[in-house]
């Protein structure tokens, strides 16, 4: 350990005077522990590094025994620098203070533990992106068309509520891993190589928990759910997955929120379904209006009815286009409507004898040319 340690003022990281009580001391340590907890700081690591200071400090000064041993270093050396063993110090002698405290206990053991391997304030601080989080919704087919805004209840990790995402049972606190001091991370020698790894005790955190909270078992996490108002966009379609960027996961340390995914499925219409950009929708027409030509009305979604020509001798199946009344493209274009025409046959005839007899007349009038005479003909030469 370094003796230039024992300068570290904990009265001052505590904000109590050296006279303070035990109940100060503890009162100070809480709010200043709540105010700068990590689960409360989200993204600085410089909070994250205080908290473990006013938590190091508190081990320290809440312990009687500690206290006083710290205390009497501190008069000792007076909060100086102190050289540290192997060079000189007052009255020429070389000397050590871990061995003022014997045996690697005490104060020594406490005060070496916190203070040994911690370069630049402990890689257990780097940011993390939060995960991707994915849900679904279901639209109605007219709001997959214009777009809507759809409130989406995720469920995810978070902060336990009954501990505050400390992970310690109430009325308790974190203390500062002993095995990593803090640092989140351990090293490991490898033939002269020093290798680095999260640390196994304290899983990378920095902390343990001693008295774990019942409700998270000490992990500092819990389930819960929130609820956002995500945007869809116009002209989703049914199975499409919609990104939205920082409404996953909330990051650590400083991390980026990750994105939320949204699979979209939209509910079939009636009487319009989709092909890409475009409406489709299949409408009855008569024998007579595809023989001799027509003006039907055709419905378009959401708008009035349009008016379109069949031409005289049209097929059954015939597609007309109409411009514009699809789907808005990314582009604000938009698709079209495509109109199949569907012959409908008169079913009852029996009740309408005029235009039984009528048909009878088409049917004589129009005989002779066998329709399917080219299909045959065909068939027969493959
Ligand atoms: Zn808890
Ligand atoms: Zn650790």
């Amino acid at each position: 350990m370094s003796a230039k340690d024992y300068q570290k003022d904990y009265y001052k990281t505590l904000g109590v005077p050296k006279t303070a009580t035990a109940a100060e001391i503890k009162k100070s340590y809480r709010e200043l522990a709540r105010k700068y907890h990590p689960d409360a700081n989200k993204g600085s690591t410089d909070a994250e590094d205080r908290f473990k200071e006013i938590t190091e400090a508190y081990n320290v000064l809440s312990d009687e025994k500690q206290r006083k041993e710290y205390d009497e270093a501190r008069s000792m050396f007076g909060g100086f620098r102190v050289p540290t063993s192997g060079r000189p110090g007052p009255g020429g002698n070389t000397f050590d203070l871990g061995d003022l405290f014997g045996n690697g206990e005490g104060l020594g053991d406490v005060l070496g533990g916190i203070f040994r391997n911690r370069p630049g304030g402990g890689t257990a601080s780097r940011a993390r992106r939060g995960a991707d989080v994915e849900t679904e919704t279901t639209l109605s087919f007219g709001d997959a068309i214009d777009g809507a805004t759809v409130t989406l209840r995720l469920t995810g990790e978070g902060p336990c509520p009954v501990c505050g995402g400390t992970g310690a049972k109430s009325g308790t606190v974190p203390k500062v891993c002993p095995d990593c001091h803090g640092t989140g991370q351990q090293s490991r020698n490898l033939g002269g190589f020093g290798l680095s790894e999260p640390c196994k005790t304290c899983r990378g955190r920095g902390l343990v928990v001693e008295d774990p909270c019942p409700s998270c078992s000490g992990s500092g996490r819990a389930m819960s759910s929130r609820t956002i108002q995500a945007r869809i966009p116009a002209g989703v379609a049914d199975g499409q997955r919609i990104r939205i960027p920082g409404k996953g996961a909330s990051g650590e340390h400083g991390g980026k929120a990750g994105d939320l995914y949204v699979r979209v499925h939209v509910n079939p219409h009636s009487v319009f379904g989709r092909s890409g950009d475009n409406l489709t929708v299949t409408v009855p027409v008569t024998i007579t209006e595809l023989a001799l030509g027509a003006d039907i009305k055709v419905p378009t979604h959401r708008g009035p009815a349009v008016t379109l020509r069949v031409k005289p001798g049209s097929a059954s199946g015939t597609v007309i286009r109409v411009p514009g009344r699809g789907v808005r493209r990314k582009d604000g274009t938009l698709g079209d409507l495509r109109a199949t025409l569907e012959v409908a046959v008169p079913q009852d005839l029996n009740k309408n004898s005029k235009a039984k007899s009528a048909l009878e007349d088409l049917r004589i009038a129009t005989a002779g040319a066998d329709p399917r005479e080219e299909l045959l003909r065909q068939a027969r030469q493959e």
